[in-house]
C-alpha cells in the first residue's frame, strides 16, 4: 500500500471533524473521494499533506511504510505527496518556468515544455509570465496541473479540481489522471462529478469524517446518490 490512514481524528476549533477516518490507496491507483457538503473532505486533503492546523489528535497516516504524522509539510512533499488546492496558488515574483521547476527531482526543460504542451499552454507564450494575478484563475489552474506533472509524485491529491469546470474541461482532468497513472503515480481526487469518479479505480465515500464504503467507483456513486443525496444526512456505517 502507498497510503495507509487509521482511526485518523481531526479537530478544527472545538469541532470534531474527523472521527475515525480509515482509507487506503495503493501503487499506481486513482482513487476517488466523494461525499456531502461538509463531510470533511478537504481537512482530510490539509490533514494527509500535513499543513499547519491540521495536526490529528489521534490515528496514524502510513506512506510508503512510514508514519508521517510528525513530519512537515515539506518533508511530505519531498517523500513524494503534493496537494493540489481547490483554489489554485498565487506566487507574486516567481515566474511559471521557476514555478514548474521548484517541485522537479532534477531540472528538466524539455519535461517543462511537455507539461505546459499537456494542458494546452503554449510554452514559449507562458515560461516567462508571473504566477500572480496577471494570470486568470483558469490558467493558474492549468499551471498548477502541468506542475503536479513535473515534479511525478508518488501520490498527488487533487481537492475538487473540476470545480471552475469552465476553464479546465473534465476530459481534460480525466486524461491528466491517466497520464498520472501510466507514469506511476497515484491520484487521490475529491469530487463532485460523476464523470471523474468513474475514471478511477477505486471509491470510498466520506460522510460525518468517516469513510463509511470504499469500493468500485460506480458502486460507490451509485449508493451515494442513494443514501446520501446531495444533502447532510448521516448514513448508517457499514462495512
Ligand atoms: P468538505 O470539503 O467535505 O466540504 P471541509 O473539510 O471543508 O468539508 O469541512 C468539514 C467541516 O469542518 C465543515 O462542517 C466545516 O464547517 C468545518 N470546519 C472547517 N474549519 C473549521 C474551523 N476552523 N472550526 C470549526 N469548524 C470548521
Ligand atoms: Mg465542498
Ligand atoms: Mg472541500
Amino acid at each position: 500500500m502507498l497510503l495507509v490512514v487509521k482511526d485518523l481524528y481531526l479537530k478544527r476549533g472545538d469541532r470534531m471533524i474527523l472521527k475515525g477516518l480509515n482509507l487506503e490507496i495503493e501503487e499506481n491507483e486513482i482513487h476517488a473521494v466523494v461525499g456531502p457538503n461538509g463531510a470533511g473532505k478537504s481537512t482530510l486533503s490539509y490533514t494527509l499533506m500535513g499543513c499547519s492546523g491540521y495536526e490529528p489528535v489521534k490515528g496514524e497516516i502510513i506512506f510508503k511504510g512510514i508514519n508521517i504524522v510528525d513530519k512537515s509539510i515539506t518533508e511530505r512533499a519531498r517523500m513524494g505527496m503534493t496537494l493540489a488546492w481547490q483554489e489554485p496558488a498565487r506566487f507574486e515574483g516567481i515566474t511559471v518556468k521557476q514555478y514548474l521547476s521548484l517541485g522537479m527531482k532534477e531540472y528538466d526543460e524539455e519535461k517543462i515544455y511537455k507539461a505546459l504542451e499537456f494542458v494546452n499552454l503554449c510554452p514559449d507564450t507562458y515560461l516567462n509570465r508571473f504566477v500572480d494575478d496577471s494570470l486568470s484563475g483558469g490558467e493558474r489552474k492549468r499551471i498548477e496541473l502541468a506542475s503536479i506533472l513535473c515534479m511525478e509524485p508518488d501520490l498527488a491529491i487533487l481537492d475538487e479540481p473540476d470545480s471552475g469546470i469552465d476553464i479546465v474541461s473534465l476530459d481534460e482532468i480525466t486524461k491528466l489522471f491517466k497520464h498520472l497513472k501510466k507514469n506511476g503515480s497515484s491520484v487521490l481526487v475529491i469530487t463532485h462529478r460523476e464523470e471523474i469518479t468513474n475514471c478511477a479505480d477505486k471509491a470510498s465515500l466520506l460522510c460525518d469524517g468517516r469513510v463509511i464504503k470504499t469500493g468500485d467507483p460506480k458502486e460507490v456513486g451509485e449508493y451515494y446518490k442513494r443514501e446520501c443525496g446531495k444533502c447532510l444526512v448521516k448514513v448508517p456505517s457499514i462495512k
